[in-house]
């Protein structure tokens, strides 16, 4: 069994992706090829935004958005502690201190009324200038955009959608890639729409903006590649990658998106009642990076991933240690101390294995596993 099946994929989507790719090597457009533009093109229709800037992978797409709004040494930038590295590590990566908040225990998502009190924490001590909100979408969950666009207005802050994980979720109709003044994705392989090595984008409702943006991914270009306006660099979507996503995001739109909230409901309607299986609020829809369920303590989380090692079936810990605990991020100031929420999670979730391409038959074999050990 696998956690996430890629070879089952391509073998499904084998002619139409091996064409793809064959014709990228036939026309050697490598670079910039037409596929890119195409694919922008359709990740805007299919998010529902009106631009979309392409780029090397979801680290850059972060890093490029937090250059929209000048993030620098002297500013606070509000994210969730249970996330990727990189969410916040793009952050520190400008000189601006991340503030770590705590997350909601039934979505994992950032927790809107700790962002508050955090920011009116960050207010009063006057060390950082608060300057915005980086937004996780985490396991494919949308976070609360409702309340997050509020709490952004009420405090003037950008805010920032990292929809690494989310791409297909949605939240009130509205898509992944369409929240806040900015969104990114990841196109890293084992994402809800991956690629076969690294590549990103970010959404974007403004064209000046947009422009920016894709001048800062080629040298700060002006009106051609030889024209240098800006400082920028160089993070651009290989046209081999963007022929592969429109192939994938044809199978996303078509059947991968139901496959796997279909293996989301199979594995809750089977697991519901041994452990706490993941929630999705009303209103919301996911488009399950992972599948996490959580156990009572560390000990029964770690023996039960030991005993489905041992019968084959694999399973992760997304994640293991919060953010603030991070040796990274060893010495940063303006923290709390205090994050029970992420504390429990990062000690009791294990993730189960989770595609389109999971068979009713295998599922069963993970539920049954788990409800042997449990008993
Ligand atoms: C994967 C991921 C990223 C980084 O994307 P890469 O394409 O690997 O650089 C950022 N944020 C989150 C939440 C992620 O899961």
């Amino acid at each position: 069994m696998e956690f996430r099946d890629l070879k089952k994929q391509y073998q499904t989507l084998k002619p139409q992706l091996d064409e793809a790719i064959g014709k990228v090597l036939t026309d050697c457009n490598f670079i910039s090829g037409k596929q890119v533009e195409e694919l922008e093109k359709s990740l805007t229709q299919y998010v529902d935004v009106p631009y979309c800037v392409t780029c090397g992978n979801g680290t850059d797409a972060l890093t490029m958005a937090l250059k929209v709004w000048g993030v620098q040494a002297g500013d606070a930038v509000f994210v969730p502690d249970f996330t990727f590295f990189a969410s916040a590590e793009t952050i520190a990566f400008e000189g601006a201190t991340p503030i770590f908040v705590d997350v909601e225990e039934d979505t994992f998502n950032i927790d809107p009324a700790k962002l508050e009190e955090a920011i009116e924490r960050i207010l009063q001590e006057k060390t950082f200038t608060p300057k915005g909100i980086v937004a996780v979408d985490l396991f494919g969950l949308p976070a609360d955009y409702a309340k997050l666009e509020k709490i952004a207005k009420k405090y003037n802050l950008f805010l920032l959608e990292d929809g690494a994980q989310g791409f297909g979720g949605t939240f009130q109709g509205r898509k992944v890639g369409s929240f806040g003044d900015l969104a990114t994705t990841s196109f890293f392989p084992a994402k809800p729409l991956g690629c076969y090595g690294d590549g990103g984008a970010i959404f974007s409702h403004s064209l000046d903006t947009t422009e920016f943006l894709r001048s800062l991914r080629v040298h700060g270009k002006g009106s051609y590649k030889y024209d240098n306006v800006r400082i920028g660099w160089n993070s651009r979507l290989d046209t081999l990658q963007a022929a592969i996503l429109q192939v994938k995001l044809k199978a996303f739109e078509e059947y991968e998106l139901q496959a796997v909230n279909h293996v989301a409901k199979l594995y809750t309607e089977r697991l519901d009642k041994l452990v706490k299986t993941p929630i999705v609020p009303e209103g919301y829809t996911s488009s399950w990076a992972q599948y996490t369920i959580t156990l009572e303590n560390r000990e029964q989380r770690d023996s039960l991933q030991q005993a489905l090692k041992e019968q084959g079936i694999p399973t992760m810990i997304y994640y293991p240690i919060p953010l603030h605990k991070q040796k990274a991020f060893a010495g940063l100031t303006g923290q709390l101390d205090d994050f029970p929420v992420t504390e429990k999670l990062c000690d009791c979730v294990l993730s189960l294995p989770m595609h389109p391409y999971l068979q009713i038959d295998e599922i069963d074999i993970v539920c049954s596993a788990i409800q042997k050990f449990l008993k």
